[in-house]
C-alpha cells in the first residue's frame, strides 16, 4: 500500500494543533507506474521498428541490385542470344525487382523520417530540368497506361535553392500517382512557375478518379489508401505521399490539392519565395 501524508498547524479550541490526513494512493500510484511501463515499452517498440525498417531494407537492397543487375543482362541477352521466352521471363523479373526496389527504398525513407535522420542538400538546381527529367522517366509507365504526360514549362530555368534528388522524388511520386489513378486516355499535365510572389510552384493536374474530399486529410498518412475496388487493383503502399510530404515540408513547402471525384486532381507544392534564386545573382 502507498500512502501520501499532509499536515498542518491548525487552531484547536483555542490551542495549537497539527492536523494531517493520510491518503490510500495505492490505486493512483499502480495506474501511474504502469502507463509509465506502458509508455516505455511503445518507445522501444516503435524504436525497434524504426531499426528494423532501416536494417532490413539496407539487407534487402544488396541482393535485388544483383537480381535487376542479372535479370537486365539476360533481357539484354548481353552475354548472347536467349531463348525468347527466357528474354521475357528476365524481363518481368526485371521489373519485378525494380518494383521491389521503390518499395524498400521508400521503406527506408520512413525509416529515416521517423528516426529524424532524413535531411536534404542545398545546392542550387534548374527545376525545368527536374520536370524534364521527371517525364523521361515517366514516359514509358505513361505510353503503358495510355495516358498523355505533358509538360508546361517556361523556356528558360527556374534556378532554385533545394536537394535536387529530393526533387526528383517529389515530382515522381506526384506524377506517378497522376498516371497510375488516371484511365486510358486521360492526361496528366506537370507545370513549374515563379508565381506573382516569387514563389516557385510545381502542379501536377490529372484527369483520373480524383479523391473523395473525406479521405483528403488522411492521404498523407502512412500506409494509407483510399478504400475502393479501383485502388486496390493499382499498385502501392501508401508510402508515396507521406514521403512527399515530408520532402516538402524539409523545403519549407505547402502542399495543397483540389480533387474532385469523377473529374481529376490538382496538387500544389509551393516553395517559400527565399528559394527561388534570382536569374540575375
Ligand atoms: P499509393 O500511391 O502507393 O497508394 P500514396 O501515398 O502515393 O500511396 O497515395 C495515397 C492514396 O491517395 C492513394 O492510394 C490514392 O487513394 C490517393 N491518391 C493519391 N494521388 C492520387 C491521384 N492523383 N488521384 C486519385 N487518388 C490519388
Amino acid at each position: 500500500m502507498v500512502f501520501e501524508t499532509f499536515s498542518r498547524l491548525v487552531d484547536w479550541d483555542g490551542k495549537p494543533a497539527i492536523q494531517a490526513t493520510i491518503l490510500d494512493v495505492t490505486e493512483r500510484k499502480n495506474v501511474e507506474t504502469y502507463l509509465m511501463y506502458a509508455k516505455e515499452t511503445a518507445e522501444r517498440a516503435d524504436r525497434a521498428k524504426t531499426e528494423f525498417l532501416g536494417n532490413m531494407s539496407h539487407e534487402f537492397r544488396t541482393p535485388l541490385n544483383a537480381i535487376i543487375g542479372f535479370s537486365q543482362m539476360i533481357k539484354d541477352q548481353m552475354m548472347g542470344e536467349a531463348l525468347p521466352q527466357y528474354v521475357e521471363y528476365a524481363g518481368a523479373i526485371n521489373s519485378s525487382g525494380v518494383h521491389l526496389l521503390d518499395v524498400v527504398n521508400d521503406l527506408l525513407d520512413v525509416a529515416s523520417i521517423e528516426s529524424g535522420t532524413l535531411t536534404i542538400s542545398e545546392e542550387i538546381v534548374d527545376l525545368v530540368d527536374a520536370c524534364k527529367a521527371c517525364e523521361r522517366m515517366l514516359r514509358h509507365r505513361a505510353h503503358k497506361s495510355q495516358v498523355i504526360v505533358s509538360l508546361q514549362v517556361p523556356d528558360k530555368p527556374i534556378r532554385f535553392k533545394g536537394d535536387l534528388r529530393r526533387l526528383k522524388q517529389i515530382l515522381i511520386n506526384l506524377v506517378g500517382n497522376a498516371i497510375k489513378f488516371t484511365d486510358p486516355d486521360g492526361r496528366v499535365t506537370l507545370s513549374a512557375e515563379v508565381d506573382e510572389k516569387g514563389r516557385a510552384r510545381l502542379v501536377v493536374t490529372d484527369t483520373g478518379i480524383g479523391i473523395p474530399k473525406e479521405h483528403l486529410s488522411h492521404i498523407f498518412n502512412p500506409f494509407y489508401r483510399v478504400d475502393t475496388h479501383y485502388i486496390s487493383q493499382r499498385e502501392g503502399t501508401g508510402l508515396g505521399l507521406p514521403l512527399v510530404k515530408t520532402l516538402a515540408d524539409l523545403h519549407g513547402a505547402a502542399i495543397e490539392i483540389e480533387s474532385e471525384p469523377g473529374v481529376g486532381t490538382r496538387m500544389f507544392v509551393i516553395f517559400p519565395p527565399q528559394r527561388t534564386v534570382d536569374p540575375e545573382s
